[in-house]
Formats: structure tokens, sequence, C-alpha cells
């Protein structure tokens, strides 16, 4: 099919495409196009006028200032993955960015699009429940900083409102000594994830001294496993303690049920690739 007709422009400030987002109705922002331009031929999508974000230069970039690293919303999937700063000082969204899709999509997609878009099935917000990430949020005369778990409201569902962009997302550097991974069982074709558990660990004298962990294709949004992570918190990290703990994984979540995998096997999975995933970050915990 053929999308439907429609205006388009190619700001070059946040200002400017803010002003045009406000200005004309029914507007929609165009970023790396993978995700929207499929909607819009299918029609599941049919803004009136998209606004490219393409050429704004002040929302490409990755930079560290102390503890914090922030994001552009521009940054391609391929950016992230390959950034010195992030598999410095934040590999775990490093590793989770070159995991999406194909080589394709990495150097067209944006963590902003991805995020905006909400599919349940994304890899980025099992890393970014993981990290307690927030993202800041733009519109004219106003911005807000929201948590990543308020941004992603549910299923293609998130907190923006009408007129507003997403900037940058913000992420803490690892504290020394911490290990990470990302693990996913991926739908075959795409490379989405039908379960992803991204898992973060600190180990200090033998015990768990910090432990995040973010699941996401699971329910229909992504989620922080508080209940895994609290019966990690200040254990013997050893492979009991987290086998034990991975049986959380799944609690108070109701799993989808789809033509990728039935729910009760989702939740199943979502309990192994927790285990494997702490598994992993502990044996990258120095
Ligand atoms: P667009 O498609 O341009 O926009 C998506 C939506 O977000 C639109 O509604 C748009 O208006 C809005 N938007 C974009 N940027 C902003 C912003 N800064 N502020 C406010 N709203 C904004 N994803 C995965 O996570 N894992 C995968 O394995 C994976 N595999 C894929 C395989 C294929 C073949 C394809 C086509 C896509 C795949 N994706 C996967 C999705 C991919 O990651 C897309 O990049 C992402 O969903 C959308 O990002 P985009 O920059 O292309 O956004």
């Amino acid at each position: 099919m053929i999308a439907q007709s429609f205006d388009y422009s190619s700001p070059e400030s946040v200002s400017e495409a803010l002003k045009l987002l406000a200005g004309k109705e029914n507007s929609r922002v165009l970023a790396g196009g993978q995700s929207l331009i499929p909607m819009m031929k299918l029609r599941l999508s049919a803004p009136a006028h998209l606004v490219d974000l393409g050429r704004i230069a002040e929302l490409h970039y990755i930079a560290q200032t102390d503890g914090t690293i922030r994001i552009g919303a521009m940054s391609t999937h391929n950016q992230v993955a390959t950034s010195e700063t992030l598999r410095k000082s934040c590999p775990l969204l490093a590793e989770v960015a070159g995991r999406i899709g194909d080589v394709q999509v990495r150097n067209l997609g944006t963590i902003g699009g991805s995020l905006s878009h909400a599919d349940p099935a994304a890899d980025y917000p099992a890393a970014l429940q993981a990290l307690r990430a927030q993202v800041r949020l733009v519109s004219q005369g106003k911005e807000r900083t929201v948590s990543i778990d308020e941004f992603l409201v549910d299923a293609f569902t998130t907190a923006l409102a009408p007129g507003e962009l997403l900037y940058e997302v913000i992420v803490p550097a690892d504290a020394a000594g911490v290990g990470s991974a990302y693990l996913k069982l991926q739908q075959p074709a795409s490379g989405f994830s039908v379960v992803g558990v991204a898992a973060q660990v600190g180990v200090s004298g033998g015990k768990i001294s910090t432990a995040r962990v973010g699941l996401t294709g699971v329910g229909s949004r992504s989620y922080a496993a508080k209940p895994v992570e609290a019966a990690l918190a200040g254990q013997p990290a050893n492979a009991s303690t987290v086998a034990a703990a991975a049986q959380k994984a799944a609690d108070g979540v109701d799993p989808l049920n789809d033509l990728y995998a039935q729910a009760d096997y989702r939740a199943h999975v979502a309990r192994v690739y927790t285990r494997r995933a702490l598994e992993a970050a502990l044996g990258r915990a120095k």
C-alpha cells in the first residue's frame, strides 16, 4: 500500500521542530522511519504533517559528565552500540543496541524513535529499566524529566503529550566493578525480543551488593524485576542464590500470548533467561 499524502518539513533546530509540531494539527515526528514509515504504508498511521528530525545536529550526541551519560534522541542504534563512552561506562546499553535488528535497522533506527514507538518487544527498555534511566521531554517553552518506567505507559503508548519531543535519554555510568549482560530469545525474522533480559550486578566480599534486572517482551510493557532484585541483595554471589531469585522474574506480570510464544512458555523463558543473564553478569563483575 502507499501512504496517505502528507506535508513534510525538515527543520534544523529543536525550537523550529517544536514550533512546527505545535502549529499544525496531526503532526508527527519522523526519526529513522523504521517503524513509522511501515505503519504509514499500512495506513495504521496517517499523519497530515511529518516533521523530520534528521537535520537537527543538536539531537546527535553521546556525552558523559561525571557519573551521568546523556544520549541525544537521534543517536542511531549503531552509534549507541559502538560508542566508546558507553562501552566503557555503560556497556549494557551498548550491548543491547548491538543486538537490535540488522545492520540497516541499526544504521537508521534511533534510540528516541524506538522508545517513542514503545513496541513491547523492543530491546532498549530492558536495559533502561535495569539502569533506572530517565528521559528528558521538551515542548514549546516547557521541559520535564521522567523515569523510563513512567515514560513507557503500555504497548505503543508513552507519556509524550501532543507537541512534545523526546530530547535525550539519561543513564548513570556504571559503578566500579559491576558486571552486566543482555540475553534475548528473538523473533527469528525481525530480531525483536520474545523475551529480553538485561542484568547488572555488583559484588563485594563475596556478596551481591547491587542487583538490577529489566525485562522486555514478556508483558505489554517492560519492567524492572524488583522481586528478583530484592531476592539477590546482600546474598552470597553464587549459582543457587541466582537460580532461586530468577524464579521470580515473571511474578506479578500478565505474560503476552501471541504467535511467537504462549503465556506460560514466555514466563518460563523469562525465568531461565534471567538466571542466565545474571550468571553472565556475575561472571563479568570484578
Ligand atoms: P520512527 O520510525 O521514525 O518513529 C517511530 C515513532 O516514534 C513515530 O511515532 C515517531 O513520531 C516517534 N518519534 C521518533 N522520534 C521521536 C522523538 N525524538 N520524540 C518523539 N517522538 C518520536 N527494534 C528492536 O528493539 N529490536 C529489534 O530486534 C528490531 N528489529 C527490527 C527489524 C526490522 C526489520 C525493523 C524495520 C525494525 C526493527 N526494530 C527493532 C525497530 C527499530 O528499532 C526502530 O528503529 C524503532 O522502532 C523506531 O525508531 P526510528 O528512529 O526508526 O523511529
